[in-house]
């Protein structure tokens, strides 16, 4: 029998193409008020370019400190960062991070948010507005690109979030449970639209969700955290055609094994399988 979810196996690189981003060795300890507190341990990990991988961990395992870290954002305690390539010392523009909360000004309309986000980048003015326009309609907000943000819905808002950091063209997104707060439907519009321009886009991406259905929805590999100081507990390759949808019977195969997988972690809480 076939099934939608394998363990994984590293993917082979071509020799001369070096992974979007190489995680080696990587450990993290918070430096907190109360003292020490280890994150991260021993973290590997390599996602080939394009490729779509999410993260998936119990509740304060590590999973926004590792992406904290990929975007440059603190310095690892021991290991290496690679993105392309190159050392990761701090944040850049080929990294970008979105977060549950959009975090758009306010005060400026949706397709200023977006030109906003391209301000330092040398585009002119004329292909700034350009460039925003076109990604608000890749997004199906282009009817909203005058709004402001308290005229839009949490979905909405996202995909004003999701518009604006990929106008940037990063060759690494970084999201961080993105649709953590919104309603189901919201949430599977914003599934489908993710994997549409994914298709079409191909920008390798990293994903956080503690949803075990968005993960088998949208990862080629679902990588598991153990409880905290996170260490990969276990790695599937998910083979579902897509695009996928949450109720798809090989989605729900798929996160059936992740979920095994996490529910092991979460024993310590003694929560019912
Ligand atoms: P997750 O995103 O998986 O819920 P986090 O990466 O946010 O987990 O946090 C991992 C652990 O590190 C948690 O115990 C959290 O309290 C702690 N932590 C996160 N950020 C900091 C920080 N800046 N200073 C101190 N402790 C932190
Ligand atoms: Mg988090």
């Amino acid at each position: 029998m076939t099934t939608s979810a394998k363990p994984d196996s590293p993917t082979p690189a071509a020799p001369t193409v070096p992974p979007a981003l190489r995680i080696a060795g990587l450990s993290h300890t918070h430096q907190a008020n109360a003292g020490p507190l280890e994150a991260l341990s021993n973290i590997h990990l390599d996602v080939a370019p394009g490729e779509f991988v999410v993260i998936v961990g119990p509740s304060g395992c590590g999973k926004s400190t590792l992406l904290s870290l990929v975007a440059g954002l603190e310095t690892p305690t021991s290991g290496t960062l690679e993105a392309a390539g190159k050392p990761i010392t701090g944040p850049g523009r080929d990294r970008i991070l979105m977060f549950q909360e959009g975090a758009l000004f306010p005060w400026l309309s949706a397709q200023a948010n977006v030109e906003f986000g391209l301000k330092g980048t040398g585009l002119s003015r004329r292909k700034r507005r350009e460039r925003a326009k076109g990604y608000l309609n890749l997004v199906q907000l282009e009817e909203f690109a005058q709004a402001h943000a308290h005229e839009l819905s949490g979905g909405m808002k996202q995909r004003v979030a999701l518009a604006r950091a990929l106008a940037l063209q990063p060759e690494l997104l970084l999201m961080d449970e993105p649709f953590a707060a919104l309603d189901a439907q919201t949430r599977d519009a914003m599934l489908a639209l993710v994997q549409k321009l994914w298709a079409q886009q191909r920008h390798t991406t990293l994903f956080v969700t503690h949803n075990v259905r968005e993960a088998a929805c949208l990862g080629d590999r679902v990588i598991v955290l153990s409880h905290r100081p996170g260490t990969i507990k276990a790695s599937f390759r998910i083979t579902a055609p897509r695009p996928r949808n949450i109720e798809d019977p090989l989605v729900i195969e798929a996160a059936r094994l992740i979920k095994n997988a996490l529910v092991e972690e979460l024993d310590w809480l003694r929560l019912p399988r």
